[in-house]
């Protein structure tokens, strides 16, 4: 089967270079594993900071091997009293056509509940974040202003639609282009904005008027981290969910952080698998929101692993609405 491997660590921007496309022998199975055919790949920007070699919360990528990351996929063989052919697994073996996994890491998914690549984004590791950020971490209550950046992509989207269901007496979202700020207006966002039409603390300011905001859910970081403190109300909370301005350019402020003294700020940077426990109760509540038409979900698909690269590349430049999914198994 074929796999990406990291053939080199991205200095700043990744290149398509800084990846290979290899075919590799698909091991033998043990007792206890599965063959898994893989259908869809997840790429995020956290993986951005798995490509360096620096110690951090999971350990970086190693050279030469094959990339990992969520995916979901059909077992194709199987050695795992858990699992029969045809059963449709997520699992955390990405960026490969054939994963070999243990039958205990490949849970089994309902594809009749929903698509198999939802299990990616809305189900899974994105819309858990955007619950546990938004009402754990920020501890969101009915009526709170809520501004969340990044807004047009599979977390944020999430984020805002969250807040409205539960309550929130405005939503802002802010995002990269015309055509995601109209997309967050069509979700039922209140407020959106355009990030490259100004500074973002002039457009954060006209879009919250006199009501200011509560809760800053942050995905950016930088320039938009230092325009919520600055619009923030007293006792206002953030979540440190993600900082992709810096990513892959060197960090920017805020340099007006000393605001969160005065203003009794709380600023919370949390790892959505700390929030485990909180699964069943996201399970539900999502899938009520999605029957009940509160919470739609956009998916921006690629096709063909050779072309996972240059997807999550084009993720960091904002090439996706909603979550970003790479189509594999053709
Ligand atoms: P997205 O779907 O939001 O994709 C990334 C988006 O970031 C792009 O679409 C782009 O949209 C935007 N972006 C890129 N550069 C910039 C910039 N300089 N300024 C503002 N926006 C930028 O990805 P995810 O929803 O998967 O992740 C969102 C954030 O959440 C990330 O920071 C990620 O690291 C974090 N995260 C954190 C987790 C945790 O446990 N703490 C778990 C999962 C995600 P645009 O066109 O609008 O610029």
């Amino acid at each position: 089967g074929r796999e990406i491997q990291l053939a080199s660590r991205p200095d700043g921007w990744p290149t398509e270079q800084n990846f290979r496309l290899a075919e590799v022998p698909v091991p033998e199975l043990q007792e206890g594993q599965v063959l898994v055919r893989n259908l869809h790949m997840s790429v995020d920007p956290y993986m951005r900071g798995r490509m360096n070699d620096a110690k951090s919360y999971v350990p970086p990528f190693r050279l030469d091997e094959a990339l990992e990351g969520g995916a979901v996929g059909e077992v194709v063989e199987s050695r795992s009293p858990d699992h029969k052919p045809g059963d449709k697994v997520l699992h955390g073996l990405g960026w490969r056509d054939y994963a070999v996994l243990d039958g205990r890491r490949a849970r089994v998914i309902d594809t009749d509940a929903a698509p198999a690549s939802a299990y990616l984004g809305v189900l899974g590791m994105t819309g858990q974040t955007a619950y546990a950020g938004l009402t754990k971490v920020a501890e969101f209550k009915e009526g709170d202003v809520v501004f969340v950046s990044g807004a047009a992509g599979a977390v944020g989207s999430l984020v805002g639609q969250i807040a409205k269901a539960m309550g929130a007496k405005k939503v802002i979202g802010s995002a990269g282009s015309a055509e995601k700020v109209q997309r967050l207006l069509d979700l039922g966002f209140d407020e959106a904005f355009n990030y490259h039409d100004g500074p973002v603390k002039d457009s954060l300011k006209k879009a919250a008027g006199a009501d200011g905001i509560d809760v800053y859910f942050d995905n950016v970081g930088g320039e938009h981290l230092e325009a919520a403190l600055s619009v923030m109300n007293k006792f206002g909370r953030i979540a440190m969910c993600g900082a992709i301005s810096q990513y892959n350019d060197a960090p920017v402020g805020p340099r007006n952080l000393a605001i969160a003294i005065g203003k009794e700020i709380t600023l919370r940077g949390f790892l959505v698998g700390s929030y485990n426990q909180y699964a069943d109760e996201f399970a539900a509540l999502m899938t009520r929101w999605m029957q009940d038409g509160l919470v739609r979900y956009d998916e921006t698909f690629v096709d063909g692993l050779e072309n996972s690269p240059q997807a999550f590349i084009d993720l960091m430049k904002g090439a996706n609405k909603g979550k970003m999914i790479v189509n594999l198994g053709k």
